[in-house]
């Protein structure tokens, strides 16, 4: 699989900012993010992309953001993690069945990719859900996530319109699950609740067994 080095120079906005990031903080992981989980899951969590004092710090994805709380709450209430989320990527929790990856690798100023960097990386998620072999449902966090999934699949994205818990029968094998987004933002507007979060990941439970 096709997965981005250290110093992946694509997108030049966001090399620039990741050696900033460097500069200002050596400790930290300033790098594309990898995918946390096996490859071999049914489930795929796609989010935006890493956040500068969460995943670009800590090196796994919504590891040390705050969309992490209800991420990891979530999936272990729902079977899809083991252990406790304890904000750290050395804090013991394990997926099960499950994988995380980002649409975009590193971190975009103001949390917000350009499309040409959405297209760029899409070629590390392409790869990425064509090593899964056993994939069968992908839920988006996000319109961002939606969108590079369907286009992805090689659908149209007039066939796919992104709506918070629609599921969408993009390919005959596999279904994209919707969700806003679980950042800050959407959850302290009300946007995004908890039951409602928990909603989405409960029918996939279902829809996977
Ligand atoms: N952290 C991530 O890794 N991805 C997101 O989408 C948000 C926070």
């Amino acid at each position: 699989m096709n997965t981005p080095s250290r110093n992946c120079a694509l997108c030049p906005r966001l090399v620039a900012l990741r050696e900033e990031c460097r500069a200002a903080e050596p400790d930290w992981f300033n790098a594309p993010v990898p995918s946390f989980g096996t490859l071999d899951a049914k489930l795929l969590v796609v989010g935006l992309a890493p956040g500068r004092n969460g995943a670009n710090r800590t090196g796994r994805p919504f590891t040390g953001d705050y969309a992490g709380v209800l991420l990891y709450n979530t999936l272990v209430a729902k079977g899809f993690a083991r252990g406790t989320y304890g904000e750290r990527p050395d804090d013991g929790l394990t997926l099960v069945d499950c994988r995380i990856t980002n649409a975009v690798r590193c971190l975009p100023p103001d949390n917000k990719p350009l499309p040409l960097e959405i297209r760029t990386c899409r070629q590390y998620l392409i790869d990425e859900i064509n090593a899964m072999t056993k994939l069968k449902a992908i839920m988006a966090l996000g319109r961002v996530a939606h969108e590079s999934v369907v286009a992805t699949l090689g659908g149209k994205q007039r066939h796919f319109p992104f709506a918070h818990g629609a599921a969408h029968h993009v390919t005959d094998h596999l279904t994209l699950f919707d969700s806003y987004h679980c950042s800050r933002y959407n959850t302290n507007t009300g946007r995004l609740t908890t039951e409602m979060f928990e909603s989405v990941v409960q029918t996939i439970r279902e829809r996977l067994g």
